[in-house]
């Protein structure tokens, strides 16, 4: 296990972190269940990096694993995490038609450390709003774009100077291969990117010029 430096937390600094972002942590979050899906997600994500948790039957960790409520969810508290168990989804299913028995829930696994690293995350989430994280992050976002517009400038010239035939059907591969997208988002993009030649050379079968003037 690798060594957490996250800081412990006391029943006072979680209300206190609470209280600061506008959740009434007067009453506990009592579950995983009780935080929404999205936090949730990258709850289980720290958790399996940190704790190196991987699913609870075959440990396999390549990817976020599901949460199987182990004894259903029309129980009382189906939340609880005595009725969780993180398992990743060939186990699920495998739980499911009855060939996995074994369980080992969520309390037995982790106990309440989740609860820890909620209320780290919370209080992250609060100083990232407030502090020079933000310039930061306006600035990473700001090269996204710029990266993402010399992408599509790239691929829009790709195009241009391509010897694709567009009036043979191969060319929505083609396409896809050239400037690496689905052949699915071809005719999309195309529109956006490169609407003349769509229009005006795409599936346009070169029409024979027929000599039938009297
Ligand atoms: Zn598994
Ligand atoms: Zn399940």
């Amino acid at each position: 296990m690798k060594d957490n430096k996250e800081t412990p937390h006391t029943e006072e600094s979680k209300r206190k972190i609470g209280k600061s972002i506008g959740l009434n942590l007067n009453k506990e979050v009592a579950n995983i269940f009780e935080i929404s899906s999205r936090t949730r997600m990258k709850l289980l994500i720290r958790l399996m990096k940190d704790l190196k948790l991987g699913c609870s039957i075959c440990g396999w960790d390549k990817a976020i694993c599901d949460i199987h409520h182990i004894r259903g969810r029309k129980i009382e508290n189906p939340h609880d995490h005595t009725n969780l168990m993180i398992v990743c989804p060939n186990c699920h299913r495998l739980i499911h038609t009855g060939k996995i028995k074994k369980i080992i829930p969520l309390s037995e696994l982790i106990g309440d450390q989740w609860k820890s690293y909620y209320y780290a995350y919370i209080e992250k989430r609060k100083k990232i709003r407030s502090s020079e994280e933000v310039k930061q992050l306006k600035l990473e976002k700001e090269n996204r774009r710029i990266e993402n517009f010399t992408r599509l400038q790239t691929s829009i010239d790709l195009i241009n100077l391509s010897s694709i035939d567009f009036s043979k059907r191969g060319w929505v591969g083609e396409v896809a291969k050239l400037i690496g997208i689905t052949p699915q988002k071809v005719s999309n993009w195309m529109k956006r990117n490169a609407l003349e030649i769509y229009e005006t050379q795409c599936n346009k079968r070169k029409i024979p010029i027929r000599n039938n003037c009297n």
